[in-house]
């Protein structure tokens, strides 16, 4: 007997409305996709709802069963990373210090040579920007050269530097092999001339620099300007002396004296000089130095 095509259609028909139906009944919003939602699973999963009854089937089973149309359907499996773009665009850490921004020594002491961020380029011969070793453990710094340190070149190399040159020795210590010496500003101030804080500001980048090159694990801050330079603040030497302090919260300063200032003759330098070597005492135990026996 011929199939009636019409009777076909209706059958497939209704095959698929009921389908549809009772995804709807079950709760689906839309037509499933993929292995998320397989007609067969779903069926499987959904006890407690009765799917109306299906039409009868066609009286010959040529025609393939409407039931598995829904797969063509279906959409390419979700990847497995929700969020892809998400992930790849996150930024990665930023190291604290990036080492390609840290300069050497001698990259930083040839930008100084040709400084002339401040005023005082006009009246120097020349930048002075350091001496000793530029792996110390120990970094003294100081505030601005003098006429002797212009002429060589070098820091503390006129009265004062010799006066400091004998502190380190005291500690044990050769004042060129085992100490890094600087100061805040590089360019000797003309004669009466106290640097300004434009000055300081213009010139202490170099210095930052300085100490993340050497990295020391103790800087002594030779008086008024230094401490305030390396530490801010407005209290003067005699009221920070003898007191460890951080720099940038991670290296350890101990403020104390200038050697100019202890030089003066004066009734107050006699005790300003055992002051400064008390402190000095600080930074040799810090340091695991071996103290002179008598003080010990
Ligand atoms: S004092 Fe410092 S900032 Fe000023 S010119 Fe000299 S190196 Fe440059």
């Amino acid at each position: 007997m011929e199939a009636d095509p019409r009777a076909e259609l209706a059958a497939i028909a209704a095959s698929l409305r009921a389908y549809l139906e009772w995804q709807r009944d079950s709760g689906a919003s839309g037509i499933p996709r993929g292995k998320r939602a397989p007609a067969v699973a779903a069926q499987a999963t959904a006890p407690n709802v009765a799917p109306e009854p299906r039409a009868p089937d066609p009286p010959e089973p040529r025609t393939p069963r409407p039931l598995a149309a829904p797969v063509s359907l279906s959409l390419p499996p979700a990847p497995l990373d929700p969020f892809p773009e998400v992930v790849a665009s996150r930024p990665a850490a930023r190291p604290l210090t990036p080492p390609a921004a840290r300069r050497s020594l001698e990259v930083i002491a040839a930008d100084a040579a040709s400084c002339t961020r401040c005023g005082l380029c006009a009246s120097r011969t020349r930048p002075v920007f350091s001496r000793g070793d530029g792996k110390a453990r120990l970094c003294f710094v100081g505030d601005a050269p003098g006429a002797e340190e212009d002429a060589a070149g070098r820091p503390f190399v006129g009265p004062a530097g010799q006066l400091l040159d004998r502190m380190i020795r005291a500690m044990g210590l050769d004042p060129e092999r085992d100490v890094y010496v600087c100061n805040i500003v590089k360019c000797r101030p003309p004669e009466g001339h106290k640097t300004t804080a434009v000055e300081t500001a213009a010139c202490i980048p170099f210095l930052h620099e300085q100490l993340e090159a050497v990295a020391p694990k103790v800087i002594v801050a030779l008086g008024n300007t230094a401490v305030g330079a390396l530490l801010g603040g407005s209290a003067g030497i005699t009221k920070l002396r003898g007191e460890w302090k951080l720099y940038k919260g991670r290296t350890l300063v101990m403020p104390t004296y200038h050697p100019a200032y202890l030089q003066r003759p004066g009734p107050q330098q006699q005790g300003a000089k055992r002051d400064a070597w008390e402190d000095l005492r600080k930074v040799m135990k810090e340091l695991n130095l071996e103290l002179p026996q008598k003080d010990a």
